[in-house]
């Protein structure tokens, strides 16, 4: 393989974390001829159902290797779902050592791409001189926040969330500490204190690749340059999106058939991502506010569980529809179709019947819902989904966000409210144009635009490097 340049990337476990990253190969390769990408795969148990699925249908110049998985017995009970991810990979971390020796023991490595939450493995690029990056799968604002950290723990005494003045970031839109991300909600957690002193590290990479657009977020990247110092380079490349959900099932089939059926713009997709998961006391408001909203709805309803990501690593075997409340579906037959833990997210978003998008704000979803130009509800979870929900409703003002009451319930009038005002209200029409302006910027930053120029640049010097 004489003239290619080699690029190897190491992915986190879980199907969020693998399929930007191995879009983002897609997308260099699809654009620069000569490039030959390895991503290697660290997993927990067994790989998820949907990460095979995906991998299945790869170009010819990307492969992948799955490392032996780590058994769960060997990780820490009860710990944070990205501090499993993440300490799977640290146990992974001699055979990602051991594939990339093999690896380029027959070819030149020319980068090391790793994600978020493998960064450990980039400790190995210079023994095999390659470069290093992150491949940050996340927003700008982020970003600069995990930047941020080190100031923010000297200035600020006590919880972020105590806080009653909002966090104003430069260039982003001021957060109040409760809506920062969960892993840094609770500062004598040994989490906190390992995420800070990665903050610390982040630096002193070769470059930060980011799953953003210069159009979604200026003033988040206008910073991130500043903060580097022309020392460390940052490269928003996306927005990176699966081009189709995997898997043609029933299922899939089912969701599209309906949806064929449903006048245009009026049906509200209602998802939490690859694995959120509501409480059945949540579940029921959920229900009863579908249905007194009169909308019609599309939901991707899992089996309840008191822990919001339970179903992050997990593969399920209840039939979630049993939780529903008795005679919901019989109720709801004509305006509503509920399907079991999984929908085509991609076509679904991308069908002219679908008006409104509930959602986690799980990034992914966030991103692929602005490339189809649907305007959002948020419901913001677990991780960093409430920062990025304050961007969407707040700052770029393409969503509207569920007010949560005392006992972190969103209850059934306030989702018929915001459902009903989404869908047809005059706020609703505001958000929905902002939307459409937004994907189109999201079109142009892709076709020749801001993010294609950023992968070039990057593609070329990594040519230069490798001789090529
Ligand atoms: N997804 C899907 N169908 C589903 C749920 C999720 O195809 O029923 C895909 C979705 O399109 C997105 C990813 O799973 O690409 C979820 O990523 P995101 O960052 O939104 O949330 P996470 O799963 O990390 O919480």
């Amino acid at each position: 393989m004489a003239n290619t340049t080699h690029i190897a990337i190491i992915a986190s476990p879980g199907f969020a974390h693998l399929v930007p990253i191995i879009e983002f190969s897609k997308q260099l390769v699809k654009h620069h001829q000569n490039f030959h990408v390895t991503c290697i795969i660290p997993s927990l148990d067994s790989p998820p159902e949907s990460s095979k699925a995906y991998l299945k249908a790869l170009p010819s110049f990307i492969d992948f290797i799955f490392l032996p998985p780590i058994n769960k017995e060997q990780l820490p009970q009860g710990v944070y779902v990205g501090q499993q991810i993440q300490l799977t990979v640290s146990l992974s971390l001699p055979s990602i050592h051991e594939a990339l020796k093999s690896l380029s023991s027959k070819v030149p490595l020319t980068a090391l791409v790793a994600d978020l939450l493998a960064f450990q493995a980039l400790e190995f690029a210079k023994e095999f001189g390659a470069l290093s990056y992150f491949y940050f799968p996340l927003s700008a604002m982020i970003l600069l926040l995990l930047l941020h950290m080190p100031k923010l723990d000297e200035e600020v005494s006590g919880e972020y969330k105590d806080l009653t003045e909002p966090i104003k970031l430069q260039g982003c839109v001021p957060i109040f500490g409760v809506d920062l991300p969960d892993p840094i909600q609770n500062r004598s957690s040994e989490y906190y204190q390992h995420l800070l002193k990665r903050s610390k590290g982040m630096l002193i990479t070769d470059g930060i690749i980011i799953n953003t657009f210069l159009e979604m977020e200026p003033g988040a990247i206008r910073a991130l340059e500043e903060l580097g110092n022309g020392k460390t380079r940052f490269y928003p490349v996306g927005p990176i999106t699966q081009k189709r959900s995997i898997e043609e099932t029933d299922e899939s089939d089912k969701c599209l058939r309906w949806l064929g059926k449903q006048p245009p713009c009026s049906v509200l997709y209602v998802s939490f991502g690859s694995g959120g998961t509501l409480s059945q006391h949540q579940i029921n408001h959920l229900a009863s506010g579908l249905e007194l909203s009169g909308e019609r709805f599309l939901w991707v309803l899992r089996a309840p569980s008191n822990s919001a990501s339970a179903a992050y690593l997990e593969t399920e075997n209840e039939d979630p529809l049993k939780f529903l409340p008795s005679g919901f579906l019989e109720r709801t037959e004509e305006k509503g179709l509920v399907v079991a833990s999984w929908a085509p997210q991609v076509q679904v978003l991308s069908h002219n019947s679908v008006g409104g998008f509930l959602s986690h704000c799980g990034w992914n979803s966030i991103l692929e819902s602005v490339q189809e130009g649907v305007p959002l509800i948020a419901w913001p979870l677990f991780a960093e989904q409430k920062t990025n929900a304050v961007m969407l409703a707040d700052g770029l003002k393409v969503a509207l966000r569920l007010k949560v009451n005392e006992d972190d319930i969103v209850e059934k009038e306030e989702i018929a409210k915001v459902i009903k005002c989404l869908m047809e209200g005059e706020e609703g029409k505001g958000i929905a144009e902002r939307m459409r302006n937004l994907k189109d910027s999201a079109a142009n930053a892709l076709k020749d635009g801001s993010s294609t120029q950023t992968l070039s640049q990057l593609a070329s010097h990594w040519e230069y490097l490798s001789g090529n």
